[in-house]
């Protein structure tokens, strides 16, 4: 079955592991005779003939996608028909491994599609994409809304008592049942309508909500008249604003265009502080001024629907429905979490608020630091603390090297890997490499591709995917791919990074090598198919070695003289890493609070005053919010009202509890070594989803997680706490 893998790369960026909403339309006939599976035709019919069953980009075309992916669903339409029809008593291999082996065709072409979409799109791919995207989500719902294969399931997980399943088979005959549950096929008919009509709403609402908010950061942007206005901008910023104010037929004028966050990049650099409120204000009431891009009619509804959902299905709330197989198990958990989190960072906050109204005092202003003047004057402070410029850095970040002789070697120290960069296979950009990764006892492993450098037609952001799933059940190996967005090198230049995309490669990679560890029968239970809460642990485990003094040493050297880092830089880098974290962790921390507030209401509790809740919310939590406004607002808000993060923001907090506690774990065992390595292996990266999350993470640890690693992480212990 399609396993949708789309990681998120740098933390807090959009991302879909699978949308959460689901349409109604079944188009899945229910013959009664025998069904003929139809066979495929073209180059996704079978597996590709190259090592690895690697995709030939050289024989795929762009027209080749849109008949693929519409056989594909046909066949897999068909093999299930003849699961609902089969006239053998259900069995586990019979309905349980049937409907596993079902749709190779159209995750062949899915997976291709996937990465041209996202890497190398153009109109053509971007109109198949909008054309398929309903259709796809259409075909999902033929399975798990077919009462007749439910049936079959139901009836295998009744006996499963008697089958003695053990390990893997017990853990795919329970994933399937329950994610037919949790898609409503346990309902009543009467309750099985309401819920076709409540998610065809909810799936058009969210669709609504996305829109109207992409419409809003185009539009609600700030308008200045008076160039002086824009004082701290760069010559080539402002030529931009007042490009983007031409472009709109008001010459003369500038415009600052809103990113999707509540602060926003030029509050660093302006100088004017009337500006810097303007701006930020813009941000903050975007989308709740009463304009046409007003989003709060649409998050009530959002809000409602989802509560009267979970009410169909019996749970208390949204978000107790929602987290039914993530590792934090139920909303409390998630919360009483956060608020661990919350005091320290509070103390902080407030100990950052005094530096940065001392840095004001000593200009001679007479105001106490707002929001909109935190990152100018956080920035003042940073360059006093730390006299660090990332133009010092990136000589000793060029990309191969880090690659190689960073990123592997680390994988090297701790597993044994090792790469052999290879020429014979396509890819789908000249700039991809592929490297084929061998096992510490020589024996090839997986195919691993790299794709670094920002494109005008490849999607922002960073993540990880895979064209073949590992499966002992078709004997096939892993092959995995990397995506970034560094910035590409000038002609004849070499390809520097900065520090943030040395550590968004570690981190990719720790995704990769969830993938490329995987040892699992079940390509549905394969490697990265996690709960949300779980999916980044081994990647941002995996940033820790980033840092690790005998890896540094061995990639960061200067591009030119290939001399290494000088250690006052480095310690500098280090130090660096736990400025401003009161802030950093205090606005994710509110909005992950925030999406608990609302998916914590009752059926019949959502009120009719968004901003009201929210203030009264925000109010509420120990943060100091006034000083440090949530990442997101609730109206503009995309990770949980259309990207699939409802109840689950706070999941990037609690994987990287558990990828700190991980971290001090190895220190304390001997730090980068091959039993440790190897520990890490065994009992979290090759289990994929075969295993109880908190049991995995006791495996490794010998504990239960706990926040303090985190926190000292971040540098939020204080030594009076
Ligand atoms: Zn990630």
């Amino acid at each position: 079955m399609y396993k949708p893998v789309l990681l998120i790369g740098t933390a807090l960026c959009v991302a879909s592991l699978g949308a959460c909403t689901t349409t109604t339309d079944t188009t899945m006939a229910t013959a009664t005779e025998a069904t003929a599976i139809p066979e495929g035709t073209g180059i996704f019919a079978q597996p590709s003939a190259l090592p690895f069953h690697a995709p030939d980009f050289t024989r795929i075309a762009d027209a080749d996608f849109k008949p693929a992916i519409e056989q594909g669903m046909a066949i897999q339409r068909a093999e299930w028909t003849a699961i609902a029809n089969d006239p053998a008593a259900p069995t586990f291999d019979n309905t349980i491994i049937a409907l596993e082996k079902t749709g190779r065709m159209l995750d062949r072409a899915r997976s291709v599609f996937s990465v041209k979409t996202g890497t190398v799109t153009n109109d053509t791919l971007d109109a198949i994409d909008a054309e398929l995207s309903p259709k796809l989500a259409a075909h999902s719902d033929a399975l798990y809304l077919n009462d007749a294969i439910f049936q079959r399931v139901q009836a295998v997980y009744d006996t499963r008592a008697t089958m003695n399943l053990t390990g893997e088979d017990k853990a795919l005959l329970e994933r399937t049942y329950e994610d037919f549950v949790h898609a409503g096929a346990k309902l009543s008919p009467d309750a099985k309508a309401q819920l076709r009509e409540i998610n065809t709403t909810l799936s058009s609402l969210s669709t609504k909500f996305s829109q109207t908010l992409t419409e809003a950061d185009k539009y609600q942007a700030l308008v200045v008249a008076d160039r002086a206005a824009l004082a701290g901008l760069s010559e080539a910023e402002i030529a931009a604003a007042a490009q983007a104010a031409h472009e709109r037929g008001l010459d003369g004028k500038e415009i600052i265009t809103l990113q999707n966050t509540t602060q926003q990049p030029k509050l660093d650099s302006l100088t004017n502080r009337d500006t810097r409120r303007e701006l930020f204000e813009k941000s903050w009431n975007r989308t709740s001024d009463g304009s046409a891009t007003d989003t709060r009619g649409i998050i009530r509804q959002l809000a409602t629907l989802r509560a009267q959902k979970a009410a169909l299905f019996g749970e208390p709330d949204f978000a107790s429905y929602q987290m039914y197989d993530r590792m934090a198990g139920d909303p409390q958990t998630a919360i009483e979490f956060m608020k661990g989190l919350a005091g320290p960072t509070a103390k902080a906050q407030l100990r950052e608020a005094a530096a940065i109204n001392e840095e004001i005092a000593a200009e001679g202003k007479n105001f106490s630091v707002e929001p909109y003047d935190w990152d100018f004057y956080a920035q003042k402070v940073r360059a006093k603390k730390f006299d660090l410029d990332a133009g010092q850095i990136k000589p000793y970040f060029q990309v191969d090297r880090v690659l190689e002789d960073g990123v592997f070697y680390a994988a090297n120290k701790l597993y044994g890997l090792t790469f052999k960069k290879r020429a014979d296979i396509p890819t789908w950009h000249s700039t991809v490499s592929v490297y084929t990764v061998f096992d510490a006892d020589g024996s090839e492993l997986a195919l691993f591709y790299f794709d670094p450098f920002k494109r005008d037609n490849k999607r922002g952001g960073a993540w990880m995917s895979s064209f073949v799933s590992q499966s002992h059940l078709y004997g096939e190996k892993p092959v995995i791919y990397n995506v970034l967005n560094i910035a590409p090198p000038a002609a004849g230049e070499p390809a520097l990074a900065t520090f943030d995309d040395v550590t968004t490669m570690f981190h990719e990679f720790g995704h990769a090598l969830h993938g490329l560890f995987a040892d699992q029968k079940y390509p549905s239970l394969s490697g990265t198919a996690v709960a949300r809460d779980f999916v980044e642990y081994p990647s941002q485990a995996n940033e820790k070695w980033a840092m690790e003094p005998t890896v540094l040493a061995n990639y960061a050297k200067h591009y030119e003289t290939g001399a290494p880092m000088p250690a006052d830089l480095l310690t500098k880098v280090q130090e660096s890493q736990t400025f401003n974290q009161g802030y950093a962790l205090g606005e994710t921390l509110a909005a992950a609070m925030l999406d608990m507030d609302w998916h914590t209401l009752p059926d019949g509790k959502v009120p009719e005053d968004v901003n009201g809740f929210e203030a009264a919310a925000l109010e509420a939590n120990p943060l100091h919010t006034d000083l440090v406004p949530p990442r997101y607002r609730t109206s503009y808000f995309r990770h949980i009202w259309s990207g699939g993060y409802s109840a689950g923001y706070y999941a990037y907090l609690w994987t990287e509890m558990l990828s700190a506690d991980t971290g001090e774990w190895f220190d304390e065992h001997g730090g980068m070594t091959r039993a440790n390595g190897d520990r890490f292996r065994a009992t979290v990266l090759s289990r994929g989803g075969t295993v109880d999350y908190g049991a995995a993470f006791r495996a490794m640890t010998g504990k239960d997680p706990e926040v303090e690693p985190m926190l000292r992480q971040r540098g939020l212990l204080d030594e009076t706490d």
